[in-house]
């Protein structure tokens, strides 16, 4: 099936591992009756127990005549009774039953005795193996070392590799994909350290390669030998059967008519094409049919049905018509049930085999000799041979287990991986044909054990030798490609879908040979170079195909109809460029070799060019009185091909020529001589001037695949073998031609010739009214030419071509790539070429030339250039691409100007080129090259039209400067013996000669020098003026005077210059300083915010710190205590608030009377603060939340962008994005990232994700104040509820008949209602009623979490309480607060008044309310909050004369003391341990006397204990919390500025904080003030039955002070985590790996995402592990890691979630999402602690908002699924 959803891999136990129950194994009684009532005995005898006894029957067999008779008989008539039995599969018993039957009977025999005392004593006798070859599973994390791998196949598991010295080196981790086993022990694997501590123990014993055999008892040898034998012909033999209605060897014991319809695998199908033919055919359900279809994608076959031959043929045929409309039909197979039984008794022997091999290597020899053992019918008759030729005819399930069992014996044999690898090699053909046939991957097939073997150094040497390995997988792949065109070229024109396909598959091929060549020999003998050099021919034969395959011809006139196909081509080329490397790589090794392969290249190349000048009339080119025979050809009107691999292969062998010791003494000895170098580069030239001319326009209507093979010759993936070897290809003809004649040929094919070689062409050129575009394109065309000269002069970084080594090339690619911006250390690594082993080579020398900066909070490391490798920058290095060279270009001026440098930037100087190479510097001076030059800089002194460019001068500028600079170099390295012939200087201040009479080029430089509309070339050109000066200085080292001169002048003109740099600097500083004040003023402007967010942030946090700070200070309230509440509290002067509304840009005050105004908010159910996220959640409807459980299990947390609004701004703005989403999603059906429905919208400022609005008030306590007496009210509400209230006697001054007078205006009573009708909404997930009762209560309960979860942040972080907010929050906090306060005013009088009354009777209990929580079960926090903020609703029918403000304070006090008793209780000091100080304070005695009375209340049930000083510490630890939140709260509430001590960290916060909450700073003391009422109180409290049973240890509590919850703690090495996904099985699919291991970060706990088998319904949708997962654990919201990705997952609800980077970064500071670059990882801290902060802030759902907004693709995905 094309989609896999399954899980893949076998589990068979590793050799090593424990061994499974054998026939010690008990029956349940269910198998027993079974055993002794079906399976009647074979005939004869009756006593069925005893013959079914594994030993009877292993001892009999040891007696018999002719074993395999008997054990044949045994299975034909126990098998089919065993298995199969039914319609459904019932594994387990199987197992059971066939272990006691079966194999039991085969062990003892093996054994000879009780295979319980057998096995061990096998096991005990076995010297262990030294190799490892754990074979992995799904999703194993392997490792391999960059440093020491042979290759990068070679790899360890986690176990070898953390006991290995390779942990110190630089490696790389990947995941398995399943199959492959750990290579430790292996010694041709590794270069160093082969094997980790635990193997390596095991070498010591076995120094010599000695037999195993030895270790076995011989009669055991003869045993296994026969028991194999029988067993794996067996299996083989009912593995490969093919007949419907007999057996091999066996006879059908009773013929039944029971079938099975068989349905098999392809990778064609669809899961949903064969579960909706499944439900069709064989009318099962849905999950059923998913079922089948699973275990079909997992074995490659599933029964469908079962029944006589009729009923199962008929759900075949409909299977088939169902399938075979568009694509080839499944699968399906009627098979008889005994078939069917004895085949999966075949893959049982086959694992058992497998399993028993693991006791002893004597037995694995054994049995590899009895699987390579050739059978009767010569050739190709082992049973290994058998099995390998028939794969691709067995289903998937068969092959895995059959590879599993090759891989644990003949693998790990290594006289028989020998010998397989041969049998495998010679098999090579006819493996690799049924193959493409074959349609699964190719992990499935056995063509994949080619990595096994071809990548063992010594075994690929010896295939090649022996085998001719190298030819045959060449001819085996052209055997595959047989489309030619009449030329004998590949050709991929009109590929059919079934050809393309193949094509796929064949290109695996091309990995085999990579595998064969990966290590390189180290010495040759006579076989190796002859059958390497065999393998080169056929290779060559294969480019030979490839050579000016897909020709092209420029279109002219018309647009070509059809896109020609050209990927095919690419791809080869692309998969066969490590391969011509590494061709290469081998011929570099030997000189002999080296010289055969190259006359054999040449000797090709010749064939391909045979022809090459028929019916062509040669012409002659002159110029400058030299001339040229050349052949006609214009690549604008002729076929010209991209594909030279054969011209570019000799290039490559050309320079390891140049690099051999014969080259530099006695190169005549080389095949030079037959060399034609105008042919040589005839077709590289082509290639190259076609991309000149695409560039320049002319080949504009051959469309997009021209434009794509030019973007890939150039590319890092192909450039190598393509563009660069051109270069060199271009290089290696002029060293050896006339370099005037090249040039001209060069002209001509630039078609350019006329222009340059008729004086005054370039004139008419530029006057005559020619058509523009061909002016523009033969300008660019030069501009091309030039570019062209300076890289062939200048590229001279490859060993052999340049005096330079290896690491001189990766340099230079490094600093190139680093002068157009820094760069990470990946971006690198994709910019420069990979070798075979995956390697750059960029580690060992980046340090030379660049500086790397660790990263930030967000970002990734980057490597900057070191200024000192500025100088090595050639501006027209031949990698840059167009873009590239422009920002390099202005990035390096740029980085001048800061410098205050002229901005020249010269040619680099360059290294020498070598010995071969050496003639071809003298282009530069040849006398047509100064003719172009001295041609172009003409055009430019006449500063003429058209015929002119700057990039041209530019250019030639860049040619003069590498000409001075050469002959500088060729001055400076003088020796006494050598003259120089490089004459430049001379050559250019001659003027031209007749008839045109030029003046000379450095006369028309020092013009040009002057020239007004060149100012950006000024500097360039002073530069050569001084470098030439410099050269004439060198030459008359006698004279002095002259050049002094000009030096002096140049300095002046340089200090002028610098002036001009200095002014450009101010204005560009200048510039800068304006954009940023624009920057400033728009923003608000949400557009701006989209594209620059981090900034934006940023600003906004500036603007924050700054404002809130000028907030705090501005009430100048001196030394004065400051009280927050009570009778005392400071009185605050009220000042006018002045909002903006960020919609209509109106200023209005806020005011009880005006227009409300309202910040935006988002509310949301949480649990960051649960202590407790098993708890099932209760029915909303139902739920009563007037007291918060301390464990705070679920909260409603409300946040707030602090933007301002209009209420009636906003309620526009919001009913228009309502209508715009109705219309949007009736037309498009899109989703979007808020869901309008549930009220979401985004703030219109900052797009934050917003579900309501919170309205801002004035302080709302000043309007309800009045002096109340307070204990009255609190006596009354004591003894009744206030609906009963009339029929008591009042207070004094109480009138409950009094309706105090809504102060608000209707918009604010709007408006509260709406908030806190959302709250409610959000908070219990119920439907809005804002008549419901427990508005109001959500509303207390969401200000006093919000508050918490604050405070808790803050605690976190070790900030202080006040003076570090962020302005929004601290706004929020505010109008919340108010808000809350204000909200009774809105909702029912009695309402509120009944629930004051009941949270008051649980601290002043009463008998009418029965069923309150005891106090260990309240949090005082909600508790205080809700009393505090109902209260208003009492005190506003009092009006005996007490204040408002002391109702605060004793309520506050009452709830503190419970708080204190509530730590009490619970508190769980140990005495022990913390040294005690003895100082017996005031305080340390109070709470030691408090405790002591509480043991009274308790009957003693309190521990004892007898320090006062731990209980005091312990106290104030416990109470903390609470007292900075009450801060926080009365803060908010009552306006009082926080005393400047609690807005720094310091000492004595506790006792500060009491003074501003008016509480004395021994917290006891409250309790003596009333003692006889709250001794009362107190008693009460500790006679709650609830608090009894936590005193008998019956029941837990919540102590305190609760500690904040955390993220859970991630390992620093990524693999753990890898390594614990891949032990994890999914939980409901019976031991199957999952495919998708996800991590909840918030709990810890493991799941299987994004699958099938783990969906669940959640509110009648199905949906997967993690959003299931999310409703328990994070009320909606999760956190998890994607562990196969390395990927963090934000998920909210069920249609909303993002990806955010991992806190995982590699050494060079980058993340790896999808883990594709596998660098280790470690825990980057920082960045955790980032993500925790996001979470407990509630901003994952903001941030997956932003997210959404900035990448649309987020919101199409199925969220829900994962
Ligand atoms: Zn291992
Ligand atoms: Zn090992
Ligand atoms: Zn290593
Ligand atoms: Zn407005
Ligand atoms: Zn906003
Ligand atoms: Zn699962
Ligand atoms: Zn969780």
């Amino acid at each position: 099936m094309g989609c896999t959803t399954g899980c893949r891999g076998i589990s068979a136990p590793a050799p090593g591992a424990p061994p499974p129950p054998s026939s010690s194994l008990t029956l349940g009684s269910a198998e027993f009756f079974f055993l002794s009532h079906i399976l009647t005995p074979l005939s004869g005898c009756n006593c069925s127990r005893s013959i079914l006894e594994p030993a009877d029957i292993g001892s009999k067999w040891l007696q018999a005549n002719d074993l395999q008779k008997e054990v044949y008989q045994h299975l034909a008539y126990y098998v089919p009774k065993i298995y199969c039995r039914g319609p459904n599969p019932a594994p387990q018993r199987e197992d059971l039953l066939a272990q006691h039957v079966l194999l039991g009977p085969m062990e003892w025999y093996l054994c000879g005795e009780d295979p319980a005392f057998g096995f061990p004593k096998l096991e005990q006798a076995n010297k262990p193996s030294h190799l490892c070859g754990r074979v992995f599973k799904v999703g194993e994390p392997t490792y391999s070392c960059r440093d020491c791998a042979v290759d990068p196949t070679c790899v360890l598991c986690m176990e070898c590799f953390l006991g290995s010295i390779h942990r110190e080196h630089r490696y790389r981790m990947t995941t398995s994909g399943g199959g492959g086993f750990c290579d430790c022990g292996d010694t041709e694997a590794w270069k160093e350290g082969p094997y980790c501590q635990k193997h390596e123990l095991n070498t010591s014993e076995t120094a010599e390669e000695e037999d195993p055999l030895v270790h076995l008892p011989e009669d055991m040898v003869v045993r296994a030998y026969n028991i194999f034998a029988i067993t794996f012909k067996y299996a083989v033999d009912i593995l490969t059967w093919e007949k419907e209605n007999e057996l091999p060897g066996l006879e059908m014991i009773e013929k039944s008519d029971t079938y099975y319809c068989m349905l098999f695998n392809d990778e064609v199908h669809t899961y949903e094409q064969v579960i909706y033919t499944l439900q069709k055919a064989v009318n099962c359900t849905q999950k059923e049919a998913i079922g089948f279809a699973t275990t079909v994608d997992r074995d490659g076959r599933r029964s469908v049905r079962y029944g006589d031959f009729q009923y199962c043929d008929q759900a075949k045929s409909v299977i088939v018509r169902n399938t075979s409309r568009q694509t080839k039909p499944l699968k399906v197979q009627v098979m008889h049930s005994s078939i069917v039984a004895h085949q999966s008794f075949g893959l049982k022997l086959l694992t058992w085999l497998g399993s028993v091999i693991g006791y002893s290597d004597g037995l694995r020899r054994i049995l590899c000799q009895v699987g390579l053992q050739e059978g009767p019918d010569g050739e190709n008759s082992s049973l290994v041979d058998k099995l390998m030729l028939y794969d691709s005819k067995l289903w998937k399930g068969a092959r895995n287990v059959y590879h599993q069992l090759f891989m644990s014996s003949l693998l790990m044999d290594l006289k028989y991986k020998k010998l397989f690898a041969i049998r495998f090699a010679r098999n090579y053909e006819r493996l690799q044909s049924d193959f493409m046939k074959d349609d699964h991957d190719r992990e499935f097939s056995i063509a994949d054990l080619s990595i096994q073997i071809f990548t063992v150094p010594s075994l690929a040497r010896m295939l090649i030798t022996e085998e001719n390995l190298m030819t045959t997988i060449i001819k085996t792949f052209m055997d595959h490609l047989r489309h030619r065109d009449i030329q004998g070229r590949f050709q991929f024109e009109r590929y059919t879908a079934l050809q393309a396909f193949k094509f796929r598959r064949v290109q695996s091929l091309i990995v085999d040979l990579k595998y064969v060549l990966i290590s390189k020999p180290t010495e040759w003998s006579d076989d190796l170079r002859h059958k390497f050099l065999e393998g080169f021919d056929a290779f060559l034969e294969l480019l030979k195909c490839m050579q000016g395959m897909d020709p092209i011809t420029r279109q002219v006139g018309q647009h070509i109809e059809m896109e020609p196909e050209w990927e095919a081509a690419f791809t080869l080329q692309m998969k066969l460029t490590l391969v011509i490397s590494m061709m290469q790589d081998w011929c570099a090794l030997d000189e002999k070799v080296l010289i055969e392969a190259y006359k054999k290249c040449l000797t090709v190349l010749m064939q391909c060019h045979s022809g090459f000048t028929d019916g062509e009339q040669p012409i002659v080119l002159s110029m400058c009185g030299h001339s040229v025979e050349t052949i006609r050809y214009c690549v604008s009107q002729e076929k010209v091909s991209i594909h030279l691999p054969v011209s570019r292969l000799l290039a490559g062998l050309h320079v390891l020529l140049s690099k051999t010791e014969v080259a530099y003494k006695f190169p005549e000895l080389l095949p030079l001589s037959e060399l034609s170098p105008p042919m040589l580069i005839e077709h590289p030239l082509r290639c190259l001037v076609l991309c000149a001319q695409v560039h320049a326009g002319m080949w504009r209507r051959n469309g997009f695949s021209l434009v794509n093979q030019i973007y890939y010759y150039h590319n890092v993936k192909c450039r190598r073998e393509m563009f660069d070897k051109d270069i060199v290809m271009l290089q290696t003809g002029v060293s050896m031609m006339d370099p005037n004649h090249f040039l001209m040929i060069m002209l001509s094919r630039f078609e350019l010739y006329q222009i340059f070689s008729t004086p005054d062409y370039g004139k008419r050129f530029s006057t005559e009214n020619t058509n523009k575009d061909v002016v523009q394109q033969n300008n660019t065309l030069i501009e091309e030419m030039l570019y062209l000269i300076i890289m062939i002069v200048g590229e001279r970084f490859s060993p052999g071509i340049g005096q330079v080594n290896a690491t001189d090339e990766i340099k230079r690619e490094i600093i190139h790539q680093l002068s157009i911006r820094p760069m990470a250390h990946s971006e690198l690594v994709k910019a420069l070429p990979e070798d075979e082993n995956r390697e750059t080579g960029m580690e060992s020398v980046i340090e030379e030339v660049a500086c790397f900066k660790k990263p930030g909070l967000t970002g990734r490391g980057l490597y900057e250039l070191k200024p000192e490798c500025a100088r090595n920058f050639n501006l027209y290095f031949y990698h840059f691409s167009r873009a590239e060279q422009s920002k390099a270009e202005e990035a390096q001026r740029k980085l001048k100007r800061q410098n205050r440098e002229d901005t020249a930037l010269p040619p680099p100087a360059l290294p020498p080129f070598c010995p071969l190479f050496a003639s071809l510097v003298n282009i530069l001076q040849s006398d047509v090259m100064l003719c172009i030059m001295g041609t172009i800089l003409q055009w430019a002194v006449e500063h003429n039209g058209y015929a002119w460019s700057e990039s041209m001068l530019q250019r030639v500028l860049h040619l003069l400067g590498m000409a001075l600079q050469e002959e500088k170099q060729h001055l400076e390295n003088l020796s006494e013996e050598n003259v120089v012939t490089f004459t430049f200087t001379q050559k250019i201040s001659r003027p031209g000669e007749a008839p045109n009479n030029s003046p000379s080029i450095l006369a028309m430089l020092e013009t040009l020098q002057n020239a007004p509309h060149l100012e950006v070339h000024k500097d360039m050109i002073r530069w050569i003026l001084k470098t030439f000066n410099t050269i004439k200085k060198l030459r008359e080292s006698s004279s002095t005077s002259p050049v002094a001169e000009t030096e002096g002048n140049i300095m002046e003109e340089s200090s002028r210059d610098k002036d001009k740099a200095e002014r450009k600097r101010k204005a560009e500083i200048a510039r800068l300083r304006r954009e940023k004040i624009m920057a400033q003023m728009s923003e608000m402007q949400r557009h701006f915010i989209n594209e620059n967010k981090e900034l934006f942030q940023q600003t906004l946090e500036e603007l924050d710190t700054s404002t809130s700070g000028v907030h705090e200070n501005s009430p100048v309230i001196s030394d004065a205590k400051l009280t927050a509440l009570g009778p005392e509290q400071t009185r605050v002067a009220e000042h006018r608030q002045v909002v903006m509304c960020i919609l209509c840009q109106e200023e209005q005050e806020v005011k009880v009377d005006s227009r409300a105004m309202v910040l935006a908010a988002f509310i949301q159910r949480s649990t960051v603060l649960s202590k407790n996220r098993n708890k099932t959640t209760p029915d909303p409807e139902k739920y009563d939340p007037l007291f918060m459980h301390p464990d705070l299990s679920c909260g409603t947390h409300t946040g707030s962008c602090g933007h301002i609004m209009h209420a009636h701004c906003w309620q526009r703005y919001f009913d228009a994005v309502q209508a715009k989403e109705q219309r949007r999603q009736q037309r498009l059906r899109v989703h979007t990232s808020y869901d309008v429905e549930n009220g979401e919208f985004l703030c219109p400022l900052c797009e934050c994700l917003s579900n309501t609005v919170i309205p801002l008030l004035p302080p709302p306590r000043v309007l309800f104040n009045r002096s109340v007496c307070f204990l009255n009210v609190l006596n009354k509400c004591n003894s009744g509820n206030s609906e009963k209230m009339d029929q008591l006697q009042l207070p004094e001054g109480f009138r409950p008949d009094f309706k105090p007078k809504n102060p608000y205006s209707e918009s604010i009573k709007e408006m509260l209602t709406t908030f806190g009708t959302a709250t409610y909404k959000v908070g219990l997930k119920v439907h809005p009623n804002e008549e419901d009762p427990r508005v109001p209560i959500m509303c207390w309960g969401s200000c006093a979490y919000t508050i918490q979860t604050i405070e808790r942040i803050l605690a976190d972080e070790d900030k202080p309480l006040f003076g570090h907010l962020p302005c929004r929050q601290d706004d929020c906090l505010t109008s919340l607060t108010r808000f809350a306060a204000a909200h009774w005013t809105v909702s029912s009088l009695p309402a509120v008044q009944a629930h004051f009354c009941t949270l008051l009777a649980s601290l002043v209990p009463n008998e009418k309310n029965g069923n309150l929580p005891c106090i260990l079960d309240i949090d005082m926090f909600h508790l205080l909050v809700s009393l505090v903020l109902s209260f208003p609703a009492i005190h506003c029918q009092d009006f005996s004369g007490v204040s408002l403000g002391t109702g605060d304070l004793h309520l506050f006090h009452l709830v503190t003391m419970a708080h204190i008793i509530q730590i009490l209780l619970t508190s769980s000091t140990e005495e022990n341990g913390m040294d005690q100080e003895n100082t017996n304070s005031e305080e340390e005695v109070a709470v030691l006397t408090l405790y002591k009375f509480l043991c009274q209340c308790t009957g003693s049930a309190l521990k004892e204990i007898s320090s006062g000083w731990h209980l005091w510490r312990n106290l104030k630890a416990g109470i903390m919390p609470f007292l900075r939140c009450s801060a926080l709260f009365f803060h908010y509430l009552n306006g009082v500025p926080a005393p400047s001590e609690i807005q720094v960290n310091g000492t004595n916060q506790f006792e500060h904080l009491c003074s501003y909450l008016s509480l004395p700073n021994n917290l006891t003391c409250l309790f003596q003030e009333n003692s006889e009422i709250l001794n009362t109180l107190i008693e009460s409290w500790c006679s709650n039955s609830e608090v009894k049973r936590y005193l008998e240890g019956k029941r837990r509590a919540i102590s305190y002070a609760r500690e904040s919850n955390k993220l859970i703690d991630l390992p620093d090495d990524y693999s753990c985590l890898i390594n614990q996904a891949s032990n994890f099985s999914c939980p409901k699919s019976g031991g199957d790996k999952s495919r998708a291991p996800t991590l909840c970060l918030v709990c810890g706990t493991m799941l299987c995402s994004q699958s099938y088998c783990c969906q669940t319904e959640l509110e009648g949708e199905d949906v997967g592990a993690c959003t299931a997962h999310t409703y328990t654990c994070g009320s909606g919201v999760g956190i998890f890691l994607r562990v196969r990705e390395c990927q963090v997952l934000f998920l909210a609800g069920k249609t909303k979630g993002c990806f955010y980077p991992p806190p995982y970064l590699d050494d060079y500071g980058e993340t790896d999402q999808g883990l594709r670059r596998g660098n280790p990882l470690h825990l980057c801290k920082e960045r955790f602690k980032k993500i925790q902060k996001l979470w407990q802030q509630h901003s994952i759902t903001e941030e997956i908002g932003h997210a959404q907004e900035a990448n649309q693709t987020l919101v199409g995905i199925d969220w829900q699924h994962l």
